[in-house]
């Protein structure tokens, strides 16, 4: 992951370098583990404040332009009234993808990375302070374009999806095995466009998915024409309810 480009290190975490790490010459290793355990920390209390409100949160990762903006505006069309969400975009620059969610008439708080190829605990966590969760169900969180670091990040998250769009190569998971491994669920994205691929086969790509050992469900879907959205639909609609009723059901225990 990140010990090369050293994009670990973010504007957000950085404090804890210097903090635990005051004198020159640092083992590399140590500062990485270090980082990834406050990581870790912090991710488990955005997931304790997720639970809290009884909010499913789900970290929407992929490569650059797979459709993950797109994709959560066809959600938020078709469960408008159904369930209240709020989206947390990051990008390394811009407000474009938040304010296209704010354009459907969603809450949404930007991050924006500077360098970092990828959304940590820690950004996530000052997002929440600008979020108001109070009956919320769905939060979705658009992680910066990138098959290699976000995957080693946790969030706070309670489902990773990961994208695959038909315009990339069908030997994706195959070539970034770390990111598909951590998946929940995967999206075959932009099907609609399969007609015009001729480089692209989704049985290739669930087979190298499955070469991973991974029994994540493969759903194929469009944001554009909508075919395949319902499964996605019911994905995530089980998922919020699984949420709902656990919290109830811990809530009669207590
Ligand atoms: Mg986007």
């Amino acid at each position: 992951m990140c010990e090369t480009c050293g994009c670990t290190i973010t504007l957000d975490n950085r404090n804890l370098v210097h903090l635990s790490h005051p004198h020159e010459g640092t083992d590399a290793v140590t500062v990485l583990a270090d980082l990834l355990a406050a990581n870790d920390h912090q991710a488990q209390h955005n997931r304790a404040h997720f639970d809290a409100h009884r909010a499913l949160a789900v970290n929407l990762m992929s490569s650059p332009g797979a459709g993950k903006t797109r994709l959560i505006e066809a959600t938020i069309d078709a469960l408008r009234g159904k369930y209240t969400m709020a989206v947390i975009e990051g990008d390394l620059e811009t407000e474009n993808d938040a304010e296209r969610v704010r354009a459907k008439g969603v809450v949404a708080h930007q991050i924006t990375t500077g360098t970092a190829c990828h959304l940590d605990a820690h950004m996530v966590h000052d997002a929440l302070h600008h979020l108001a969760l109070d009956g919320v169900d769905i939060v979705f969180i658009e992680n910066v374009g990138n098959l290699i670091c976000p995957a080693s990040f946790d969030l706070g998250q309670h489902w990773n999806v990961t994208l695959l769009a038909a315009t990339e190569g069908d030997d994706k998971p195959a070539k970034y095995p770390v990111m598909f491994r951590a998946a929940d669920l995967v999206l075959l994205t932009k099907i609609d466009l399969l007609p015009v691929l001729d480089d692209f086969e989704p049985a290739r790509a669930e087979a190298a998915l499955r070469n991973l050992a991974s029994r994540a469900p493969l759903i194929p879907l469009s944001a554009k024409t909508g075919h395949g959205l319902d499964a996605w639909l019911d994905w995530l609609q089980r998922s919020a309810s699984r949420r709902r009723s656990h919290d109830s059901e811990r809530a009669r225990m207590a």
